[in-house]
């Protein structure tokens, strides 16, 4: 307790003897217990937005129904899968992110880097971002710089939450109730300013590291192999990558195809649904707003029809003709292990895939 003291009396002090960070820090409006040791001409008065967040922001912040939540990673929910992209709006990728999503019809959240929406050079950014909400994605909000917030207090909070998330909610009309923390890391301090601010922190489950990614085939196997895997969970994608653009489409396609061949076996499809079913009130699940299960529901719904649609999947290729003379071919030694479906390649496989063993 008497480091927590000494902390707000030394931030105190280095906060009033900077130049305020933006005009709402000159105008509180919020009135908070001062220090009674000391008269205020020796005090720096501290800004209310260092003990609790300034009334504009906690409009902005006021998000019912995705707002105030605990920190979702993605593991509170199986057999359904929620797609998430990171760092866009990107004018030269996010577009092709989006059509993909909207021929498929998968819900999903984009995380902002809002530094991107801002001035001259951020105006198709700002139209990408209105072309997210006017087609009923969802917004959170990732930081302004996309800086590592492992450490980060004070300003930089500042700076990468609340003022991002003002910016955020400028440019979106709307409250924001999401924050994903660049890299994951978020400090203590982090995780306290998300809470008094009323917004919820979101990691993922299924990291598909497109980001790294080089083999748009690989990559493409890979995402949808990680979804069947764990059953579902969070997504994690870069719709600022060239990659993810160009791949976006045909994992949706595998997943749609996936789940028809679900439905043939009369198994459960895995379905794409909105980041709405991963919120939890401590461990309680939280209620599914109408238009969010009806659209579920459409989906469940209309996949039948679409499987219908598909085109038929090529034949196996016919098994390769006897040799006149019968050889009769020799069963796998244990240096060559037998490779299950859904198993990942080694790493000497994703450099090498014809080495012995990968196939
Ligand atoms: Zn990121």
């Amino acid at each position: 307790m008497r480091w927590l003291v000494i902390s707000i009396v030394c931030w105190a002090s280095l906060a009033g003897a900077a130049p305020p960070a933006s005009p709402e820090a000159k105008t509180p409006s919020v009135t908070i217990a001062k220090p009674a040791a000391k008269p205020a001409a020796e005090q720096p008065a501290a800004k209310p937005k260092d003990v609790m967040p300034a009334p504009d922001l906690v409009g902005v912040t006021d998000d019912p129904l995705l707002g105030k939540g605990a920190r979702v990673n993605g593991d509170e929910m199986h057999g359904v899968v929620a797609f998430t992209f990171d760092d866009g709006p990107n004018p030269e990728t996010t577009p092709s992110v989006i059509d993909a999503l909207e021929k498929y019809d998968i819900p999903a959240t984009f995380f902002i880097v809002t530094q991107r929406l801002l001035g001259k050079h951020g105006e198709k950014s700002r139209e990408i971002l209105a072309r997210e909400l006017t087609g009923g994605f969802l917004v959170g909000d990732h930081s302004m710089t996309h800086i590592n917030l492992r450490k980060s207090a004070g300003k930089a909070l500042d700076k990468e939450i609340d003022q991002s998330i003002r910016t955020l909610a400028k440019e979106a009309s709307r409250p924001i109730g999401l924050f994903r923390p660049p890299y994951g890391a978020l400090s203590a301090a982090g995780r306290v300013r998300l809470k008094k601010l009323g917004v919820t922190e979101v990691i993922w489950s299924i990291d598909t590291l497109d980001w790294r990614a080089h083999n748009e085939q690989k990559l493409r196997k890979k995402v949808v192999s990680m979804i069947e895997k764990e059953n579902g969970g969070i997504v994690l994608m870069h719709d600022v990558k060239p990659i993810t653009a160009k791949v976006i489409s045909e994992v949706l396609d595998d997943l749609e195809a996936e789940n028809c061949q679900r439905l043939k076996e009369q198994k459960e499809p895995i379905v794409p649904v909105s980041i709405h079913y991963f919120l939890r009130d401590g461990k309680t699940p939280r209620a599914i707003p109408d238009a969010v299960q009806k659209r579920t529901a459409a989906y469940k719904a209309a996949l039948p029809t679409r499987c219908a649609a598909r085109p038929p999947l090529p034949a196996p290729p016919p098994p390769p003709a006897k040799p006149a003379s019968s050889v009769v071919a020799k069963p796998p030694t244990s240096s060559t292990p037998k490779r299950q479906i859904g198993d990942f390649p080694d790493k000497g496989c994703l450099e090498n895939p014809l080495a012995k063993g990968c196939q």
